[in-house]
């Protein structure tokens, strides 16, 4: 039996380690801890990566869209349309600035909202389009833009699962008015322990949430505006400064394996693999299969040593949390049905090769 982790963080970090501890080792000694040189280094460079103008970094990817929101002025007595099976983090950070949250359901092939499903629930309150590019696949961008343009509305992206996407070259940073990240640990391009960070070309909402996210505060006790404590880790900006470099070739990895899976995976029993839409570049933050035997398939792959997840088995209008919405099941009844369907198999850049052919192969074998 092979064990396949779901994620192997220490694979990764074992390639790194030595710059990572001198990144480290060289905070420590100038006792530089909380939003320094470093963590300046990371935006700048992350900016030009995705190719924007602004890059803040702050505390975690929910903040990250809170204070994305915030600078686009959006509070209470205002509605933000987003994706009903995404993370919970996407709808709290709506919550968070007291505006309403509006689930809109996904189309059943790339699990993302489309843009004539959120028309649908945009009302005169309606702010906001806050598509996710759930697993590493780019929302119809180019559609939300006419979307939000016909309406008056922001555009905001959740890509906490999509560093690096791209539609027709284009990061998908470029095609929102600004949008999120997440360096959760576990994300494509991950810290050691809670980070985030906001992106966009608009000079006004850089400058709100670079003072927004610390105190209100340009100059030191300078208060500006009344704002919050949302600042990034000094150590988590070192550690993603060493990362960022390696993102790319992280991302091929990635997608390599993809295509590896698909290859394996084609015509297998009843299963729906993911389909990348043209023009697009994913980046495989999971890569979600669909079968009406999940449960067992899941059980039968634990047994042989390969750990699966699911992303995510109760979509957000059927939480209780968003029972105030009154929202039914069969209100977003594709993103329901999937949530009984869906599985992530292993997933990160350095599976390897023997890892896939036994995962795929206990997969064949458990379909007959
Ligand atoms: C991880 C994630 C977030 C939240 O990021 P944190 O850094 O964990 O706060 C938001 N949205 C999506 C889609 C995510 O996957």
């Amino acid at each position: 039996m092979i064990n396949v982790p779901f994620v192997d963080l220490k694979a990764q970090y074992v390639t790194i380690r030595d710059e990572i501890s001198a990144a480290i080792g060289e905070c420590l000694e100038n006792t530089a801890f909380v939003q320094g040189k470093r963590s300046k280094a990371f935006e700048e460079a992350f900016a030009a990566y995705l190719g924007v103008r602004h890059v803040l970094a702050c505390s975690n990817g929910t903040d990250a869209i809170y204070l994305a929101l915030k600078a686009l002025g959006i509070g209470p007595g205002d509605e933000v349309v987003t994706a009903a099976n995404t993370f919970i983090a996407t709808a709290e950070a709506i919550s968070m600035t007291g505006a309403r949250v509006v689930f809109v359901d996904v189309d059943p092939v790339s699990n993302n909202m489309l843009p004539q499903d959120a028309e649908r629930k945009v009302t005169p309150k309606t702010r906001a389009l806050l598509p996710v590019h759930l697993y590493g696949h780019p929302a119809d961008l180019d559609g939300f833009r006419r979307l939000a343009d016909r309406h008056g509305l922001f555009l905001v992206g959740d890509a906490a699962q999509a560093h690096g996407a791209k539609i027709a070259g284009r990061d998908v940073a470029q095609l929102a008015d600004i949008t999120a990240y997440s360096f959760y640990p576990g994300k494509n391009l991950g810290a050691y322990g809670d980070a985030g960070a906001v992106a966009t070309d608009n000079p006004e909402f850089a400058e709100f949430i670079y003072k927004f996210r610390d105190h209100g505060c340009r100059e030191k006790y300078v208060h500006e505006i009344e704002g919050v404590n949302m600042r990034i880790d000094e150590l988590q900006g070192a550690i993603l400064n060493v990362k960022l470099p390696h993102l790319d070739s992280w991302t091929a990895a990635r997608r390599g394996h993809a295509q590896a899976y698909t290859r394996n995976l084609a015509g297998v029993g009843d299963l729906v693999l993911p389909v990348e839409a043209e023009n697009v570049r994913a980046v495989y933050h999971l890569y979600v299969v669909e079968t009406a035997r999940r449960d067992e398939l899941m059980a039968f792959l634990r047994e042989n040593g390969v750990a699966t997840g699911i992303h995510y088995p109760v979509p957000l209008h059927e939480q209780p949390a968003y029972r105030h919405l009154g929202m039914k099941p069969e209100d977003c009844p594709v993103a329901s049905a999937k949530g009984r369907r869906i599985m992530s198999l292993p997933m990160f850049a350095e599976l390897t090769d023997t890892q896939i052919e036994y995962v795929t192969g206990k997969i064949r074998e458990f379909f007959g």
